[in-house]
């Protein structure tokens, strides 16, 4: 039976970013797989955020353990706290993986909602810091194994691996 993975939704090819615009899917790019039974979420827009819409970052030293606490905030450039949102975009996306039964989630880079290794430093530099997003800080924090758009190889020998198990 398919694995169910929960999935960025802009990682299917889907113009949900932040710009409105769509990238090719990665999935011509993933090579042979076993089933997958995809679970797209886009945290940002489900928790409520337009499309197109203005970027975020964490603020400075906040980190998104610290947002979830509610003790640090996502905000735009000019300081709109957007941090409900991404709260909400985070708790939908859990539910999703656990209405599914998803182990996995394969998320896009870099995202403040969906970045799983390194995001950016909250001063809108483009600078980069390690750290999650709220949404990967999440679902890591409830056990779900996290790869990145970078980490395809990885990704599909762990679920290959996964497969026996999955009936
Ligand atoms: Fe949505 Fe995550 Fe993609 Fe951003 S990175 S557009 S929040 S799915």
């Amino acid at each position: 039976s398919a694995i169910p993975v929960l999935v960025s939704r802009c990682l299917l090819g889907f113009a949900c970013r932040y710009d409105g615009k769509a990238k090719p899917s990665i999935l011509p790019l993933l090579g042979e797989i076993p089933e997958v039974n995809w679970i797209p979420v886009c945290p940002e827009v489900e928790g409520g955020l337009p499309l197109p819409r203005t970027p975020c970052e964490l603020e400075p030293g906040a980190t998104a353990a610290d947002v979830l606490a509610g003790k640090g905030r996502v905000c735009t450039k000019e300081g709109r706290d957007c941090t409900r949102e991404y709260c909400l975009g985070a708790q939908l996306a859990l539910q999703s993986a656990e209405t599914n039964g998803a182990k996995f989630a394969l998320l896009k880079a870099k995202s403040p909602s969906c970045g799983t290794r390194s995001i950016y430093d909250g001063t809108f530099s483009r600078t980069l810091i390690p750290g999650r997003g709220i949404t990967a800080e999440l679902l890591a924090g409830a056990g779900i194994a996290l790869f990145s758009e970078d980490e395809l190889e990885s990704f599909s020998r762990t679920v290959a691996r996964a497969l026996p198990e999955s009936d």
